[in-house]
């Protein structure tokens, strides 16, 4: 920056003559013209002062670059494949091979090789809160909303985000913002515009459900606390608000579908529904007309089954899935985030029914692995601390009946597949966005392998290990 600043300021009195002695312009001319070129060469040197403030943006540009690892997982093939090499050019990546093959039409290009790691990927997590900054209890919510800004809050979701990509995921779908407005588009803009590191965002601004239904509550009615989400009511209210929060920026719609979990006689988990079929018609109908995706949020039978009946697109959580429900969410090619690791965080902390919630979201998972539901990485980051690394669900999804190649599937080409990006990531493939993630052993014999990420690429950029650019 310094030097950029340095060299406007040479090149700004070369152009007017100023700052060197002895050495006045030598063209003759009359006042009011010299006094335009004076102008000229001012409005000139704004101009180029400018261009070289851009180029001085944080992020790097990408350059044309070959990177080899010991083996490749593509996100397609069903088989890790030894000796390749892919050519990354700008932000795409424009060939995938051998690596001599690759090494032979890449004169000139950066090499990264990266070894022994095995090459993958960037992972895709499609459940954040990038605004949250862990609530393993009610109070830690509470305290967030009650104490932090939302200028603040946006401020510690900048270091959210960068946490994530350094952990390898270069995409994130983040299903609201929990009391921060739309503070989610704005840490979107700045990630987009260079401005800071972070995954490529789909944000879903503040979430949905009725009067009465959402934290904050059980505080005085005197007293004018926040909401954690957008509270609307009537199928009227819910398509403006629907309206509403495309405009400023929502690419998917989200909502709470039930609450107050228990286990029924029959075993299985109920829950209490939040809207009325009326309601949850309105909002699917509405976001669907705008081109845009429903996520609900529902954990009990009830709730899973009124959100299949209306049409959503994706189930959070859906500790309470059965036989049934899974059959139907198949048929419908709904997908599933399972968020499992963060069950098993907050259970022992909230206690009552979450202890076997965690139970039977497991047996939940079996079923679906087996029944071949659209399960897709979803993690919940946010609601445990952005300290931790997400990519501890995946040792779960592997405990709780996924090959390891299934749980890579389920953080790339599934994910892809359930934000409508399967042609532009989740695989290494030509013609796909150049993000990529390496870990030094094989995760297909210790999926753990995926919380040490050592080598990050996204658009192309080198986020950490060799070629970092950055210095981030
Ligand atoms: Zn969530």
């Amino acid at each position: 920056m310094t030097t950029h600043l340095f060299e406007r300021s040479i090149k700004y009195e070369s152009l007017t003559g100023k700052g060197q002695p002895g050495k006045r312009p030598r063209l003759q001319l009359g006042r009011p013209v010299r006094l335009a070129a004076v102008i000229i060469a001012l409005l000139a040197a704004l101009a180029w002062g400018r261009a070289q403030t851009g180029e001085a943006v944080k992020v790097p540009k990408p350059q044309v670059t070959v990177i080899k690892a010991a083996r490749l997982i593509d996100g397609i093939s069903d088989q890790a494949q030894p000796g390749m090499a892919v050519l990354v050019d700008g932000r795409m990546i424009k060939a995938v091979g051998p690596a001599a093959a690759i090494l032979a039409k890449a004169a000139g290009a950066r090499i990264i090789d990266l070894g022994k790691a095995t090459l993958l990927p960037g992972l895709i997590d499609d459940h954040t809160h990038i605004l949250l900054q862990g609530d393993l209890t009610v109070a830690d919510y509470d305290e967030q909303l009650l104490k932090e800004s939302i200028p603040y809050r946006a401020i510690r979701a900048t270091m959210s985000v960068r946490a994530a990509l350094l952990h390898g995921f270069t995409t994130m779908r983040d299903v609201e913002t929990e009391g921060a407005m739309y503070a989610d588009v704005d840490v979107k803009m700045a990630i987009n515009n260079g401005v800071i590191p972070g995954p490529r965002l789909f944000v879903s601004t503040r979430a949905m459900t009725p009067t009465g239904m959402y934290p904050l509550s059980g505080y005085s009615w005197e007293l004018k606390v926040p909401e954690g989400v957008q509270i609307v009511d009537g199928p009227d209210n819910i398509r403006r608000a629907v309206r509403e929060q495309v405009k400023h920026g929502a690419d998917w719609i989200k909502f709470y579908a039930d609450r107050k979990y228990y286990l029924g006689p029959d075993g299985r988990l109920r829950s209490w529904v939040d809207f009325t079929d009326e309601e949850m018609r309105a909002l699917v109908d509405e976001t669907h007309r705008l081109g845009k995706k429903v996520a609900a949020h529902t954990v009990g039978w009830d709730g899973i089954d009124a959100a299949l009946r209306m049409g959503v697109d994706t189930i959070e959580h859906g500790d309470g899935l059965t036989d049934d429900l899974i059959d139907r969410a198949v048929k419908q090619k709904v997908f599933w985030c399972p968020t499992i690791y963060v069950g098993v965080a907050v259970a022992g902390p909230r206690g009552g029914i979450w202890p076997k919630m965690v139970e039977l979201e497991r047996i939940a998972f079996g079923k679906a692995v087996a029944k071949g539901m659209l399960i897709a990485f979803g993690t919940d980051a946010g609601g445990f601390p952005w300290t931790e690394n997400q990519a501890k669900e995946f040792a779960y999804m592997v405990r709780y009946g996924m090959t390891p190649m299934q749980a890579i599937k389920s953080a790339t080409t599934v994910a892809a597949q359930l934000l409508g990006q399967e042609e532009n990531m989740g695989a290494v493939a030509p013609g796909r966005f150049a993000d990529l993630v390496a870990v030094a052993g094989d995760p297909l014999q210790d999926i753990t392998e995926l919380e040490r990420v050592v080598f990050v690429m996204k658009d192309g950029v080198v986020y950490k290990g060799a070629g970092a650019q950055s210095g981030d």
